[in-house]
């Protein structure tokens, strides 16, 4: 044990004398994880109810990313973004008949994902709308964090940051259809958003405000983004978030969940879309095989095993526990879809209660002071929904003196 104190204190004091400071990270050092648990290198182990920020959808370490690691890593690695390679048209053709999206671009991370969805809508508005080129997004939405996407994130300050920002995005409030259609200009050529906002809280859009969008679109001919990444390929309790509201984006966003772990993102889009002429969008690692067997055997599980219905069973029932201790704790709202949940709280201690359940064994986020985002794995187990909930109910009785 000792020994193992001192290894992890080496690797702290290693940690924050050689990477660059981006965030304050809790003093431990993850080594190894497996299903629903990780474990740091003292030993310690954790139930996992982050998932790697609604990444590992498959669990840690599931077989199907280990073999399709080891299988394709033995065939081809890469080959060059200049030919098709297998997977590349296997991953295409599964994707594109699952959201019925005709065309696909792959990338790498989210951002990327939505600056490929961004230049092509520029490229709509350059080749059919007289050169428009605004997109319109929404507060409290989160896109990314390249240049292009802050600039399109409606986070609070954000638009204060890494100033001049790349203009050309519009931003209103979130479900506020009237909003929406009084932002449409000549200069529009997209509306980008998120079905339910991750970051900003896990806020659904609601029904009407999602089939009016729809219908702005088409009155105006411009094109629907939907941003995907953290609620496409199962989160949500559905396949695609956007088969809860009845309609069809023009343009679609994946990453997160896509490659189970795997840095994998994919935009999609309509065959009308289909407008990139040779130079105009690209990238080295775009298609590149070993991403795409990966990402074939995970998208393959989540349909092959029904994920998407289990993300719903489970978190029905998820839901249901925090229901049972809402009104103990003062819980002023439990929201969320599938296994993208959230409840806020009647303090401002999001933060105290994030360290205080890692120190008991739980891993949860907190995207803001008051709310906290719950996104396992859709593997997660009752019983490990059940533990969960009493690790939460242990602390916030400690934290909150009840
Ligand atoms: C995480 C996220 C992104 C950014 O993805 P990266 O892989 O971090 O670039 C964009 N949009 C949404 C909705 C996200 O949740």
């Amino acid at each position: 044990m000792e020994q193992l104190k001192q290894l992890t204190d080496e690797l702290l004091h290693d940690a924050s004398s050689s990477l660059l400071f981006v965030a304050n990270r809790p003093e431990v050092v993850m080594e190894r994880g497996e299903g629903m648990l990780v474990w740091d290198t003292e030993g310690k182990k954790y139930l996992d109810f982050i998932g790697g920020w609604a990444v590992t959808c498959l669990g840690h370490s599931p077989k199907v990313i280990t073999d399709a690691l080891q299988q394709q890593s033995t065939q081809l690695v890469n080959v060059s973004p200049a030919y098709y390679n297998k997977p590349m048209i296997e991953f295409a053709r599964m994707l594109t008949k699952l959201s019925g999206l005709e065309r696909v671009f792959f990338g790498s991370t989210g951002a990327e994902a939505n600056e490929s969805a961004i230049k092509l809508a520029r490229k709509y508005g350059t080749l059919r709308k007289g050169g428009a080129y605004e997109v319109i997004t929404t507060t409290r939405s989160f896109h990314g964090r390249t240049m292009a996407m802050m600039a399109a994130t409606g986070k609070p300050n954000w638009d204060k940051m890494f100033v001049p920002q790349l203009p050309g995005f519009v931003k209103v409030p979130f479900n506020d259809l009237d909003a929406m259609a009084q932002a449409i200009n000549p200069n529009t050529c997209a509306i980008l958003i998120e079905p339910v906002q991750g970051e900003g809280g896990v806020n659904e859009a609601s029904i009407a405000y999602m089939q009016g969008l729809r219908k702005l679109c088409d009155e105006h001919g411009i094109l629907l983004i939907l941003d995907e990444i953290q609620t496409g390929l199962g989160r949500t309790g559905k396949m695609f978030a956007y088969e809860h509201y009845g309609i069809m984006p023009d343009v679609l966003t994946l990453a997160k969940g896509i490659g189970g772990g795997f840095p994998l993102s994919a935009m999609l889009a309509k065959e009308a879309y289909n407008l990139f002429e040779p130079g105009d969008q690209g990238g080295t690692y775009t298609g590149q095989p070993l991403g795409m067997a990966v990402g074939l055997a995970v998208v393959g599980e989540i349909i092959g095993r029904k994920l998407p219905e289990r993300a719903a069973e489970q978190g029905a029932y998820l839901q249901a526990k925090l229901k049972e201790v809402q009104a103990k704790y003062g819980l002023t709202e439990i929201r969320g879809k599938g296994l993208l949940l959230a409840f806020d709280l009647p303090k401002p201690l999001g933060a105290e209660l994030v360290s205080a359940c890692m120190a008991a064994g739980l891993l949860i986020n907190a995207p803001s002071p008051t709310a906290i985002r719950l996104m396992p794995a859709y593997i997660v187990t009752k019983a490990e929904i059940d533990e969960m909930i009493h690790i939460l109910c242990k602390v916030m009785d400690q934290l909150f003196g009840k």
